[in-house]
């Protein structure tokens, strides 16, 4: 399989070239040359890390099989406690895809976990010896997933850069208790668009690639953005469509929805891929919080980023800029020139427009909507009270949506992309009660309150020590790149 850049056709890699690079270097993402087709029944019989082998190498052509098959079992096994993909029924028709059973409690692990072993296995395939450094910008899930995959991998440097009181007090601690001799945390000040296009700006830069090749270093990216991160999350679509069928909730054939809470477009994209791929989806429906750009272009086909920014309780998804369209926008449009373009026209004027009959391709295959921040809380409670399903503020986004677009007799599927313990303040709250100030306290009333357990990795967390404590401005993430050495 290759891969062309989203902004210009001609520029054509591997997928391990993908995979080591992160972005193409005139700013576009990679996409794959085709679709792969695939024998969905033969796939829906395989356990979950076969299933990853074989769906993760359809694209991954210039990977070993065996190397898949034995990168898929120690990720997907032990680490997830036995529930990778586990699907959990809420109510008639209607199911929570349980996605954060690994080891920082969030779906990203899925990507996250996989990506540093097939990182490694790029550089070995291309024969680079380089040092890889690799930057997150991270509104909280992604930047201690990549930290949790990362740290200690041999050869590479990570440094994770998330906004001041952009994260949950859990998901600070997460990232500023992080082991590892590999690793860095910087808190930076602004919103996570500013991390974001900090970092851009970094692997945008010519110049600081040329003085950090002099000393043997390449930046890569483990954001969305890269294509090793959402090629792993293809796979759970499938694992869904599996249990349904194991469960003799659907036959063969038969159409299922998604409801994705979306932020930088990864997840829902993926779903996007399985459908290409033969996976027999319906609708893909773009849940979003108050930040809800994704609704207005979903509606409209006008993207403006240009917008006030809301901090909301799902922070992670608590983004005007969401990268992972421009694939759809390449896919849809076949068009590298309009694609370069819509971009050109959104860093240059904050937005774009697609054309009406663009739009009406997305529209076939993705529905919307959002929920205000009153609604998170109240459908909290509502699935606690009504179906005795406890979920996160992000998955209670996705609910609320799902509720508004479910079709008769067709499954929905309710993407859960964090446990409701990474959150414990707000839960507790949209619960009905007063939230202790400190985020343990919370997370033991949770438990106490709800009979649950949290998971050991975030119960532990407030026995460990903070590593990190540096803030810095966006302007500085520059500097803190050139600061290593090979
Ligand atoms: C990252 C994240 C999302 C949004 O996923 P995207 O791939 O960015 O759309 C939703 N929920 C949680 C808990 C997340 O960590």
């Amino acid at each position: 399989m290759q891969f062309y850049s989203t902004r210009d056709r001609n520029r054509v890699v591997t997928s391990s070239e993908a995979i080591a690079q992160g972005l193409s270097d005139e700013g576009g993402l990679f996409v794959p040359a085709s679709f792969p087709q695939v024998d969905v029944q033969a796939l829906c019989a395989l356990d979950y890390p076969e299933m990853a082998a074989a769906i993760v190498g359809e694209y991954l052509t210039d990977y070993s099989k065996e190397f898949l098959a034995q990168a898929t079992k120690t990720t997907y096994g032990a680490a997830f406690g036995g529930k990778a993909g586990y699907l959990a029924p809420v109510s008639q028709d209607v199911y929570a895809l349980e996605l954060w059973h690994g080891p920082t409690c969030a779906f990203k692990d899925y990507a996250l976990q996989l990506m540093p072993k097939l990182l490694v296995e790029a550089k070995k395939n291309l024969g680079r010896t380089e040092k890889t450094l690799i930057l997150v910008a991270t509104s909280g899930d992604t930047g201690k997933a990549a930290l949790d995959g990362y740290h200690d991998i041999p050869g590479v440097e990570i440094a994770v850069f998330y906004p001041t009181g952009g994260t949950s007090e859990i998901q600070r601690l997460q990232m500023a208790t992080q082991e590892g001799g590999n690793v860095a945390v910087y808190a930076v000040r602004g919103n996570f668009d500013d991390a974001q296009t900090g970092v851009k700006k970094v692997f945008g830069d010519k110049a600081i690639a040329a003085r950090l090749a002099e000393r043997n270093i390449r930046l890569s990216s483990a954001n969305s953005i890269n294509w090793g991160r959402l090629v792993p999350q293809i796979v759970y679509y499938f694992a869904a469509y599996a249990q349904l069928l194991q469960a003799g909730k659907i036959v063969y054939g038969d159409k299922v929805d998604f409801c994705v809470p979306t932020g930088n477009f990864g997840d829902i994209l993926a779903g996007y891929y399985a459908k290409q791929m033969g996976l027999p989806v319906g609708k893909l429906i773009c849940a979003s919080n108050e930040n809800n750009v994704l609704t207005d272009f979903l509606t409209t086909g006008t993207y403006t980023a240009k917008r006030e920014f809301f901090k909301t309780t799902s922070p992670s998804m608590d983004i005007l800029v969401s990268s992972n369209l421009e694939r759809l926008l390449y896919h849809v449009t076949g068009s590298d020139a309009e694609v370069a373009a819509l971009m050109k026209s959104l860093a240059e004027t904050g937005s774009y427009t697609v054309r009406p009959e663009t739009l009406k391709t997305i529209q076939e295959s993705f529905g919307c909507g959002w929920s205000s921040e009153e609604q998170v809380a109240g459908e909290i409670r509502a699935r606690y009270e009504q179906n005795g399903y406890l979920c996160d503020t992000h998955t209670a986004v996705a609910f609320h949506v799902a509720e508004q677009q479910k079709r008769e007799g067709v499954p929905m599927v309710v993407l859960s992309t964090a446990s409701p313990f990474k959150f414990p303040r707000s839960v507790l709250e949209a619960l009905g009660h007063t939230a202790p100030q400190n985020d343990f306290e919370a997370m033991q009333e949770l438990e106490a309150v709800t009979h649950h357990d949290a998971p050991a990795s975030l119960a532990a967390l407030c026995q460990k020590a903070e590593r990190f404590s540096t803030v810095i401005d966006p302007a500085r993430i520059a500097q803190v790149a050139l600061s290593y050495e090979s």
